[in-house]
């Protein structure tokens, strides 16, 4: 903002000084009248020489000889100077006639100043008007039906996800038919480089509609009101394709969405200006809109709630990190247009454990680099070892490729620990995967188990409940040793905590308060410490039940847990 300000000042500020010195310079320098003494005035007058006098002001007074030399003297200011002269035929003039030049040099200074700086302020506005507009940025529309569902590997369920809008997009109208509102939408979130713009521009390329990608940073400007602007015209432009529909993508959307600290205005008017401009466009899609706006983000909690609700970006895509089955995938899809020999992609696929897409792909162009740089007829092993070792260097210190293998085990173990509690206690509760590629939201592995939808939950079930949570811990414990468990637990326990204080101290299924209910007592300034001793009474049953469960399924156990190591995601089928 100060930038812009400063630029457009300094110009005419400049300009303006320069022409008042030229100004000045040329009223009092460049016609430098000599001056020269009263007396010697009057020898000049006395010789008869003087043709014309000016009185300029009081104090001095010009001659002019009769040979048009000019000069200057002081005024006597006597009441009969000007008679005198006049006595001795000298022309008197009570002003000093200005050259033509002199005469309207200043009006022509003034004037150029003003013209000069309306061109520099119009060229300047233009400047700003252009760099305003996205057409100087590239949200080209793409259009490319090539590039499909086939070109992004793994992430099967989030292709899943967004499948119907593939659908509505190729025939909108049979969704209008239904009734049926676009999602208006989506955003991606998980990891960088796990596919987020190749998922957004799969989409478009199955729905054969334009695809507009512009990054949040795009939209952060220095320039108040740029980014609102901006927003506009993405949205102008899309609206106005020839299809009538298609994708707008916006990457790393937490740059223009991002929660406002403390609740408080955070300062920045223009991040908000533009995030109200998004939300005033999304909100005027009309059913003639078919527009669909994709957003990506690394990390979902960090969005403005503002920007979740339903009729904005109401669909939440979570795209993780390949497991060993995509990553075999990716590596065969990188490989496809290239020279490759006689490659052990499976090795490759284990070997890149929590590798990205997109570091997956640097791995294998590195690889190519080097076999290029060989001239070997083809890719091969070797070329993708060196290029690991390589990539591996670059990205060693800051992520967690390097998770050890022992950590691998831990998360293992425990994952599988979750899932044979939830099979045995729960087995109307479906398990749909077990996985120990880490998340987004932080846990280094996860147990996905659909709850059966009921009504009420009853004392038994969120005893079961409990028993599934501890059954990560407790299987670390069997296995590892009471003095190796780890902090994967952590969240199980808050969770954990959270049934057994609320069973204790709200349902009435405890003894200590009985029936009554905590945030009665608690209006009522009763305290009831004591409600902490039960609660860890219940729960130490709890474990120790989980854990005899475990013990008496420890083959399984273990069984399971290696087969998890070497997969890294099991399904459904995988546990039976
Ligand atoms: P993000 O938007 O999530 O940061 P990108 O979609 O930009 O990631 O991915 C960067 C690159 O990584 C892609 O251009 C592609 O080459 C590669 N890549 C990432 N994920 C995949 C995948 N699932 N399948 C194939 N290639 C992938
Ligand atoms: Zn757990």
């Amino acid at each position: 903002m100060k930038k812009i300000k400063l630029k457009s000042i300094i110009l005419p500020i400049m300009l303006f000084i320069f022409s008042l010195s030229a100004f000045l310079f040329s009223k009092y320098s460049t016609k430098s009248i000599e001056n020269i003494s009263y007396t010697q005035f009057k020898s000049k007058l006395n010789n008869k020489k003087i043709s014309t006098v000016y009185i300029i002001n009081s104090s001095k007074i010009r001659f002019k000889l009769l040979n048009g030399q000019l000069y200057e003297t002081d005024n006597p200011g006597t009441d009969s100077f000007k008679e005198n002269l006049l006595n001795k035929n000298i022309t008197v003039l009570e002003n000093y006639p200005l050259s033509n030049m002199e005469k309207y040099s200043s009006s022509i200074l003034i004037l150029s100043t003003m013209w000069i700086t309306l061109i520099y302020l119009k060229s300047s506005k233009f400047k700003t008007k252009k760099s305003l507009s996205v057409d100087s940025m590239d949200a080209i529309a793409l259009e490319n039906p090539d590039f499909t569902f086939k070109n992004m590997a793994g992430n099967e369920e989030a292709k899943e996800s967004v499948q119907d809008v593939v659908d509505f997009l190729i025939n909108p109208e049979k969704y209008k038919s239904y009734g049926a509102r676009i999602p208006r939408g989506i955003i991606l979130y998980g990891d960088p480089g796990t596919g987020k713009t190749l998922l957004a521009k799969a989409v478009a390329g199955e729905a054969k509609v334009p695809f507009y990608a512009m990054s949040g940073s795009d939209f952060v400007q220095v320039y108040v009101g740029v980014g609102a602007s901006r927003i506009r015209q993405l949205f102008k432009k899309a609206r106005n394709n020839k299809k009538g529909k298609c994708i707008i993508f916006i990457d790393e959307i937490d740059a223009i969405g991002k929660k406002r600290e403390n609740g408080a205005a955070s300062g920045s008017d223009e991040r908000d200006q533009t995030l109200n401009a998004l939300l005033t466009e999304m909100s005027g899609f009309n059913e003639n809109n078919n527009i669909v706006v994709m957003a990506a983000t690394n990390r979902l909690d960090t969005l403005d709630p503002a920007l979740l609700r339903p009729g904005r970006f109401d669909r939440h895509i979570e795209i993780t990190l390949p497991d060993i089955c995509a990553r075999e995938k990716i590596i065969n899809l990188h490989l496809k247009n290239k020279p490759a020999g006689d490659i052990d992609i499976h090795t490759w696929s284990e070997k890149t454990a929590y590798f990205s897409g997109a570091k997956i792909e640097s791995l294998i162009n590195e690889a190519a680099i080097i076999a290029c740089k060989e001239n070997s007829p083809k890719i091969e092993d070797i070329h993708i070892d060196r290029a690991f070792s390589i990539i591996l260097a670059g990205y060693e210190k800051k992520n967690r490729d390097y998770i050890k293998d022992i950590d691998k085990n831990i998360t293992a173990y425990h994952e599988i620990g979750h899932a044979i509690v939830s099979l045995k206690m729960l087995p109307e509760e479906k398990v749909s995967k077990v996985t120990i590629i880490p998340s987004t939201k932080g846990a280094g592995g996860y147990t996905l188990s659909i709850p059966e939808d009921r009504l009420y939950q009853n004392k038994n079930y969120l005893i079961k409940k409990m028993m599934v949570l501890l059954g990560g811990r407790a299987a670390e414990e069997i296995i590892f040793g009471k003095d190796y468990i780890t902090t994967g637990a952590h969240n199980d326990l808050k969770k954990c905590t959270n049934i057994a204080y609320n069973m204790i101290a709200r349902y009435g299924m405890g003894d200590t308060i009985g029936l009554l209910s905590i945030e009665e007592l608690s209006s009522l300034n009763i305290n009831q410490d004591n409600i902490i001793d039960e609660c860890k009474k219940l729960v130490n049953t709890i474990y120790k039940k989980t854990k005899s469960l475990i013990i008496n399924n420890r083959n399984l156990l273990e069984v399971k847990s290696n087969l998890l190591i070497k997969n890294e995601t099991l399904f459904e089928k995988d546990l039976k």
